[in-house]
């Protein structure tokens, strides 16, 4: 056999045995397959996740994680028992390592992010931001951002059943933090919906609407459905696409006999209305392909959802290799068939640093997973530049890779730019993490800062 800088084998999904964990010891499959049992047993802070581990992590893992807690995180603790049980899959809680598995595990890593993972000088980058994306601005009702010309985003609502450490809609999404007051939505939910409808009833060149939040798994479905069957009135609605991190993070919700069914209600009309329903998830890595998730894919595409895709964000120490990107894409496609779509750049929100790539590692990873996967399932490496949108990694115009800044231009206005005559000429700039680029251009950045410093 040919020896290739990746080597493909088909690997079985395997869901780790809750068991091993100590304070899951006699908790029942039928349990286990409880959406309303994952629910409730959520972790949401460190005595919670102590109780689950048992004497099984150290107690400096502790002391590291709630020092991020009140220090630094963006995001508050949520894991479900699914999720958290595929961190160090292969341990037992009173096996040797298994802190030392914990600190190195994929999952842990951007679920739960410890202080000691931060980035000392540059935990955040001068121009990070928290609503980095602006979607704020671009809302043309309350929690509907039109930013490109045919698709809207519509921000349902802003709680998820998992929070993750890097969530891009960090300014809005979750429970307040030590370090992060959220922004709260100003109308009430049935409003807000209601306002959104009316902007696409009345903008005709909107054809495609991500409903998304959030995670739509934690609106009662009810209301979700009827916001659905809302959309699929619209003649100009052409695609709709969800997104729920749910589907791994807590499939138990999709293959509930409710959602089930409620999906294949919708699916139904969507298919009789010429109109494409699909499932956007955002797995980062391998292990959290499990055959749970499989099961919740499988019922998706059995209701009659047209695909289920994924959407991942690239973060170091979790599937920054050509080996742990492409492990995730075959994961992903050969046991739940579900389509690697995206993997985008993190966002420049605070704390990122330690997380984020610079754009030349994002091209080469592009680079290196070509050819492996099939055409139609290699996934785009994406960077969001903030007011422009997704662009292919090597769609850059120009890039300054001593002092990490790369140039960006774009071929469409945004909502807020209608009487902009720059805004195609322009060049909007995005920017590598500092702790990453050649000593002269950390220096350059150590100037700047200390000119803003004596400015300030
Ligand atoms: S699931 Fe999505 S919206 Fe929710 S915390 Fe994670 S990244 Fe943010």
């Amino acid at each position: 056999m040919t020896e290739q800088p990746y080597s493909y084998q088909r690997q079985e999904l395997i869901e780790p045995d809750w068991r091993r964990l100590p304070g899951w010891a006699d908790v029942t499959p039928e349990q286990w397959e409880s959406a309303q049992w994952q629910r409730a047993h959520c972790v949401k802070n460190s005595r919670q996740l102590r109780a689950v581990t048992g004497t099984g992590l150290s107690d400096e893992f502790f002391a590291d994680l709630e020092q991020d807690q009140r220090e630094r995180a963006t995001m508050s603790m949520l894991i479900p028992p699914q999720m958290l049980n595929t961190i160090a899959p292969a341990l037992a809680a009173d096996d040797p390592g298994f802190t030392r598995a914990w600190y190195a595990d994929p999952v842990r890593r951007y679920m739960l992010p410890v202080a000691s993972d931060r980035e000392v000088e540059w935990p955040s980058h001068p121009y990070a931001q928290r609503d980095s994306l602006h979607e704020a601005e671009m809302w043309a009702a309350e929690g509907l951002t039109h930013r490109y010309p045919t698709k809207v985003l519509a921000e349902l609502l802003p709680t998820c059943p998992q929070y993750c450490g890097h969530c891009t809609r960090m300014d809005l999404v979750g429970n307040s933090t030590p370090t992060v007051t959220k922004h709260k939505m100003s109308l009430a939910r049935a409003d807000r919906l209601e306002a959104m409808l009316d902007y696409l009833k009345r903008t005709p060149e909107v054809r495609d609407v991500v409903v998304s939040g959030g995670d739509v798994a934690n609106l009662p479905w009810p209301r979700l459905e009827s916001f659905l069957s809302a959309l699929l009135e619209l003649e100009s609605i052409r695609d709709i696409r969800l997104a729920s991190k749910a589907l791994m993070g807590l499939p138990q919700h999709w293959l509930s006999a409710e959602v089930r069914a409620g999906m294949e209600r919708v699916a139904t009309t969507a298919r009789s209305r010429g109109v494409s329903l699909a499932i956007h998830t955002h797995v980062n890595a391998a292990q959290s392909v499990t055959p749970l998730v499989a099961r919740a894919a499988a019922a998706m595409f059995e209701a009659g959802v047209r695909d289920v895709r994924n959407q991942g964000v690239l973060l170091r120490g979790v599937n920054s290799t050509p080996t742990e990107l492409l492990d995730l894409c075959f994961a992903l496609l050969d046991g739940a068939r579900i389509m690697p779509y995206y993997f985008y750049m993190c966002d420049m929100i605070p704390g990122a640093e330690h997380w984020r790539v610079t754009v030349a590692e994002a091209q080469a990873l592009q680079s290196a997973i070509m050819g492996y996967l099939p055409g139609f399932a290699t996934p785009r490496v994406v960077c969001d530049v903030p007011y422009v949108g997704k662009r292919w990694v090597h769609q850059v115009a120009r890039y300054d890779a001593a002092r990490g800044i790369s140039y960006w231009t774009k071929n469409y206005r945004t909502a807020i730019e209608g009487d902009d005559p720059l805004a195609l000429d322009r060049e909007y700039a995005y920017y590598d993490p500092i702790h990453l680029l050649p000593d002269e251009g950390q220096e350059w950045w150590r100037a700047q800062s200390r000119t803003a410093e004596l400015a300030g």
